[in-house]
């Protein structure tokens, strides 16, 4: 049997990129079919071939991620792409993908495109997010710019775009990778179609090596489904301040000696992140059954 990755799924069939990059096109073994297994772009499977080009999934292999939006499997990273100018960057929203992200188990990266049109918003968000630990990318799809460092966190790995639209993530994906030649707004309109959509989500390859969903993730975000206790984990500059302050148990909000608070009010965690700790604590709190 040979190893790959499912890249497309079209009406029962699936396009598999095997290790030796080939692609093949396969149906599912009838006990897989039988199983009910939900098979999902992304999915690392056993297949042996049958033909020239076709062939046959064995086995699935068992999921490290799973995102639902796009319903994509095994998503390693998620590159947030914020435009520098038109639209003004979100850092709500910002924020708010990054701790799905981090609830996800995901890598993720900050990439502010349009550069070309200022430079002032690139370094104000460096001096927010490459402290919080996240790597912040500047590019300019219109200009070519930063297209290397942004192909070299793509490469070996599956990866997804996120982030509102008009900011560039289609135009990226093309000044990536000409031969897709996506429409401009392509991939934000398709979350518009919402469940009338009839294309599904596929995995583009890219020549440098790795993977991206041709649909960005996380959109239509709710809050963070999780504990009032965890939110504070889901911010990863946070994490040296935890357990240093006087109450163990304490959600770093109006408590006395909180150290969350004193490194915010000191300038070591961003207001912003702090402002919308609080912000998400709150609706994670409005959410809660009781
Ligand atoms: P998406 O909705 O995130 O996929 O964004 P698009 O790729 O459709 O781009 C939205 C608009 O921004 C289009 O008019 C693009 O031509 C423009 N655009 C994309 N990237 C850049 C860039 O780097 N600089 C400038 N100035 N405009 C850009
Ligand atoms: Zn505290």
């Amino acid at each position: 049997m040979e190893k790959g990755i499912i890249i497309r799924g079209v009406g029962g069939f699936y396009e598999v990129l095997t290790d030796t990059q080939d692609t093949v096109t396969c149906r599912l073994r009838g006990r897989l079919r039988l199983e009910g297994e939900r098979v999902l772009v992304g999915d690392r499977v056993l297949i042996t071939r049958t033909g020239a080009g076709e062939g046959v999934v064995e086995e699935l292999c068992a999921r490290k991620t799973q995102l639902q939006r796009p319903p994509v499997a095994n998503v390693e990273q998620v590159l947030v792409v914020m435009a520098a100018a038109d639209p003004e960057p979100d850092l709500i929203l910002l924020d708010r993908i990054l701790t799905h992200a981090e609830l996800a188990g995901l890598e993720a990266a900050v990439i502010i495109n349009k550069s070309d049109l200022t430079v002032e918003t690139a370094q104000r968000l460096e001096q927010i997010y490459q402290p919080a630990g996240y790597p912040v990318i500047r590019t300019s799809a219109k200009a070519g710019l930063g297209l290397d460092a942004v192909r070299e966190r793509l490469a070996g790995r599956i990866s997804t775009f996120a982030g509102p639209s008009g900011v560039g993530k289609s135009s990226l994906i093309n000044a990536l990778e000409p031969g897709y030649s996506l429409q401009t707004g392509e991939i934000s309109a398709k979350l518009g179609r919402g469940r009338h959509t009839t294309r599904s989500v596929s995995l583009l390859r890219l020549s440098s090596g790795g993977l991206i969903a041709d649909t960005p993730g996380f959109s239509r975000l709710d809050t963070v489904d999780t504990e009032l206790e965890a939110v504070q984990h889901l911010f990863p500059e946070f994490r040296p301040y935890l357990g240093e302050c006087k109450f163990r148990s304490c959600l770093h909000r109006n408590e006395p000696s909180c150290a969350v608070k004193d490194a915010a009010a000191a300038g070591k965690i961003a207001a912003s992140r702090y402002e919308h700790y609080l912000l998400f604590l709150g609706e994670v709190e409005e959410n809660q059954p009781y």
